[in-house]
């Protein structure tokens, strides 16, 4: 029977009632709107200067460990990834027989006590610490979504952003299943689940969904015994593998099997043990229970990758690695390049903590000029609220960033920084270095102009609101008050991260990323229905192919595919 925790925020189901699972609490519950994950409005940040960027998606985590506290694992995993996601928090444990999901709006810490993480006791786990925004804070949004159909339990946790479950939900909601949020993700977990209990097998319901489903997107899955992980055909979200080892010397303190962990970055397996094994390959499902690892090739692999090449600029951690190559390395050698790219005579480099720290180190290599600190960061305001007005924006970014005047009054800067979106914080920021003694500010951003909207997963403004959609380099040279101001080129920033996967058009220049908020070559179609509202008259996506229509009944006209049980001798 379904049974719930004394403070009505966990669910706990059993697989032998069929009964639902999947309600919340009273705070926040009539909110409304999308988070990144659901890929349409929001704002906020916690890292770098403030709200004037590409807002972060989420972070998700899976572990499959029978000796171990799954529990505390998924914990610490997910504080190794609250970086992607400061709105809510959530953990769902399998122990053999039932499902449990605790999650709850807030930072990790905020959401689980120690008593908490006690009570989640099993063999496997998945966690979602999701991005926060003004007006998505929903308890029901918040993740993993758990479905209860019939005896199908499952509880799912994505990154990303799906671009066309709006006739999918209203297909499922003709068949009767019910809809707590407007969350992308939550169609795709009642989709799996739904498919689940058609064919009575979870990796055809997975498989089935997929096929069906069209965007950006890294998910983690649990049901009462087997982990799953699976990404998109072009791997736009990321999604690695890392095994944690068994105790070599027998000691009885130490777990005897050796367990698996999925996390969207290496830094989650660092901070509980575990080696990194791969990535998760796209259009890949993978397969973790007590019979063992299993992959499969859920839907064919797009003909090249697309990851999403903002990771390495801003919204993955510096000491986790990406394509063989750590971020922090990709982000130093972004700073070389754009030093050649875009000379300028200064006294001292300096960088927008956090992420504009090591392309500001790579760029003072590169040109010879001393580097140094300008910018102090408050660690303890946890984040820049979305304030109603552009005054109260501006306190957040003053009060997240502070010059260090003896260090940069007199000096000629340069400052780096990840990125500009709208605007608005840069010129806070010039401001401030000029009122601490700045005798110049020279402004050099590790990537190129962001002109087009995301919709993969990362919470970009309508094209209206980006400024290098409305304004040359020197307009806003000038809206910013800079004294000169240069972005990384698209080239300079491919050659400095790796070769996603095998190259299929000889040197092409994608190298198997995601490039599409700076070139408008969307590598994912996008309907009509999503979002296109969020371009500005005159601006035509490249490669923007009409995209494959949802049939009116392609839920139900599904039909039970049992090949892959059986190639795997699966019952
Ligand atoms: S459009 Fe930009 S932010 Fe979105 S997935 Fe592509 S590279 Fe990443």
């Amino acid at each position: 029977m379904a049974s719930d925790f004394s403070d009505g925020v966990t669910r706990c189901a059993k697989r032998e009632d069929g009964g639902r699972a999947d309600v919340g609490r009273a705070g926040g519950r009539h909110a409304r709107g999308r988070c990144a994950c659901d890929g349409r409005t929001g704002d906020g940040r916690v890292d770098s200067a403030a709200d004037d960027a590409l807002h972060e998606e989420c972070g998700v985590f899976g572990v499959w460990a029978p000796d171990r506290d799954v529990a505390r694992l998924a914990y610490f995993g997910l504080k190794a990834l609250q970086h992607r996601g400061q709105e809510s928090a959530g953990i769902a444990v399998g122990d053999g027989g039932t499902v449990m999901v605790r999650k709850d709006l807030g930072l990790i810490d905020q959401v689980f006590s120690d008593a908490d993480l006690s009570t989640l006791t099993g063999q496997l786990a998945v966690g979602h610490v999701r991005y926060g925004t003004a007006g998505a804070k929903s308890w029901e949004a918040a993740q993993p979504h758990l479905s209860t159909i019939n005896d199908v339990i499952i509880a799912l946790a994505h990154n990303g952003t799906l671009v066309n479950t709006d006739e999918l939900r209203r297909q499922l909601i003709d068949l009767g299943v019910p809809f707590l949020s407007n969350s992308d993700s939550e169609v795709a977990t009642k989709l799996i689940g739904y498919f689940t209990q058609r064919t009575k097998h979870l990796r055809e319901g997975i498989r089935k969904t997929m096929e069906l489903i069209r965007g950006g997107y890294a998910m983690t899955l649990i049901n009462e015994q087997a982990l799953y992980a699976f990404r998109d055909p072009y791997g736009i979200r990321p999604l690695v593998l890392g095994k944690l080892p068994a105790a070599e010397d027998g000691d009885s303190q130490e777990p005897a099997t050796e367990g698996w962990i999925v996390a969207s970055e290496t830094c989650a397996l660092d901070i509980v043990g575990a080696e990194y094994v791969r990535d998760i390959r796209p259009g890949e499902i993978l397969r973790i229970s007590a019979e063992g690892l299993v992959s499969e090739q859920g839907v064919p692999a797009a003909a090249e990758s697309a990851e999403c090449i903002f990771e390495q600029v801003y919204f993955a951690r510096p000491d986790s690695i990406m394509g063989g190559k750590s971020v922090y390395a990709c982000r130093y050698d972004m700073g070389r390049r754009l030093a050649l790219e875009a000379p300028v005579e200064a006294d001292m480099v300096i960088g927008v903590p956090d992420s504009g720290l090591p392309p500001a180190e790579g760029y003072a290599h590169e040109s010879g000029i001393p580097f140094g600190e300008g910018l102090i960061k408050n660690r303890y305001v946890a984040r820049t609220f979305i304030q109603p007005t552009q005054e109260l924006r501006a306190m957040g970014v003053r009060m997240k960033l502070n010059p260090l005047r003896d260090n940069i009054a007199g000096k000629r800067l340069v400052v780096i920084d990840d990125s500009i979106v709208r605007g608005t914080t840069m010129v806070q920021l010039v401001k401030m270095l000029r009122q601490a003694g700045a005798a110049e500010v020279h402004v050099r951003i590790n990537s190129p102009e962001v002109v087009w909207p995301c919709f993969y997963g990362i919470d970009t403004d309508v094209q209206a609101q980006l400024i290098s959609a409305n304004k040359s380099v020197e307009e806003i040279r000038a809206y910013i008050g800079a004294d000169s101001l240069a972005f990384l080129s698209v080239e300079g920033l491919l050659a400095c991260v790796p070769q996603i996967g095998e190259p299929v058009c000889g040197g092409c220049a994608e190298r198997g990323y995601c490039t599409a908020c700076f070139t408008g070559v969307y590598p994912v179609a996008i309907p009509d229905s999503f979002g296109r509202d969020k371009f500005m008259p005159g601006y035509d996506p490249l490669n923007f192919t009409t995209p494959e229509p949802v049939s009116g009944h392609c839920v139900t006209e599904k039909e039970r595919d049992r090949s892959w049980e059986t190639a795997h001798g699966e019952a």
